[in-house]
């Protein structure tokens, strides 16, 4: 079968041959119907080298991943094939105390993952072919919710996954009269702005640098958009009486960006540094508001799939997706570096 993979550090990911998986024990192949393309493929394509990961190419790209069950290896059961999944990326353990609760990328035993600290897609084989074998497949499946189809499915499964663990746990602030700023209205932002919406009363504020991404911010739930750079940080104080956003997403991460974060950010507030640009921001007793949280978040738990699933299920999240043969899936990721994407690229190997 044909597979999009990366094959060195720094360079373009190849549509190569490779032989069909099959199955070992506890172990499922996946028919792949979307595997979405993500912003942080193009960081290992650019700007990753050997030794900052524990692992490394050659391997399949694609690891947000929803398809059909095409085969099971010995000792599985209460999976069909035939029936569809979504794919839970990290996959840890199995067995110490984050993954017993489901939160396999905080993973505490990493030598006993299938690879240390990634997944399918990250240093394994992901979904950017046909076929995809996932170890531990009763854990890392997630049967579809009726109505939903592994095309939508599978930008969920990172794309709506990551923002949906960060805003989550932010839940406790985001109380009526609130504001949450969201910056960088791609294929996380455009997702998290609707998981606010469904599950939050706070004012949202969007921020971004292409006006096409914030048409989509506004189409998405937002009560605001904002343009990045001069003036943007007055904007928002505005926007909230002068006191800050009680919440700040950063879905890009770069220094300018957490420096727009810090500045907007309320007394208590939490700013959540999700998107993997490289900036830092420099944090002592007076560079942010007091009691100000800064965190990152790297993806989220199953448990929180699931939910994410529902929430789509009941037709509260929607990704806005662009779909791309396998043969073309180079595309999709040169129109997210030239800023042509709206929402998310999804490949579909099996159409
Ligand atoms: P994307 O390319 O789809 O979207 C990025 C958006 O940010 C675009 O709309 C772009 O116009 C906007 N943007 C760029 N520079 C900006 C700036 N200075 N100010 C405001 N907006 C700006 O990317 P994505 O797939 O949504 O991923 C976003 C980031 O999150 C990437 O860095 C990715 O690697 C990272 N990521 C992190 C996790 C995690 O678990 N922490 C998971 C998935 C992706
Ligand atoms: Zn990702
Ligand atoms: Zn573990």
């Amino acid at each position: 079968m044909k597979a999009l993979r990366l094959l060195e550090w720094k360079s373009d990911p190849v549509l190569t041959e490779v032989d069909e998986p099959t199955p070992g024990p506890g172990e499922a192949i996946i028919r792949i119907g979307g595997a979405g393309a993500c912003h942080s493929d193009l960081h290992l394509m650019r700007e990753f080298e050997g030794g900052l990961l524990p692992w490394g190419p050659p391997f399949t790209l694609g690891h947000e991943n929803a398809g059909w069950v095409h085969s099971l290896g010995p000792e599985v059961t209460g999976l069909e094939v035939g029936q569809p999944v979504a794919v839970y990326g990290p996959w840890g353990c199995g067995t110490c105390a984050r993954c017993q609760v489901g939160t396999e990328t905080y993973c505490e035993n990493p030598a006993g993952a299938p690879v240390p600290g990634g997944g399918g897609g990250l240093g394994l084989d992901g979904g950017m072919a046909e076929l995809m074998l996932v170890p531990a497949c009763t854990r890392h499946l997630v049967p579809l919710p009726e109505g939903l189809d592994p095309v939508a499915a599978a930008p969920l499964t990172d794309a709506g996954l990551t923002p949906y663990h960060a805003v989550r746990r932010s839940w406790p602030k985001l109380v009526p009269g609130s504001t949450a700023v969201v910056i960088g209205v791609g294929g996380l932002g455009h997702l998290g702005i609707q998981i606010l919406e469904a599950t939050t009363a706070s004012q949202v504020i969007a921020v971004d640098t292409r006006p096409e991404a914030l048409a989509l911010a506004t189409e998405c739930g937002a009560d605001m958009t904002v343009t990045a750079g001069e003036g943007a940080a007055e904007a928002i104080r505005a926007a909230t009486g002068g006191r800050g956003a009680d919440v700040v997403l950063d879905f890009v991460g770069s220094d300018s960006t957490l420096a727009l974060g810090a500045t907007v950010a309320r007394t208590v507030g939490d700013l959540t540094i999700v998107g993997i640009a490289g900036g830092s921001l420099p944090v002592s007793f007076f560079s942010v508001p007091y009691e100000v949280s800064i965190q990152t978040t790297y993806w989220g738990t199953r448990p929180e799939l699931v939910e994410v699933l529902e929430l789509a299920a009941q037709g509260r999240l929607r990704a806005r997706a662009t779909t791309f043969p396998l043969e073309h899936a180079l595309d999709a990721y040169h129109a997210m570096e030239d800023g042509k994407l709206e929402g998310r690229a999804v490949i579909t190997p099996s159409s």
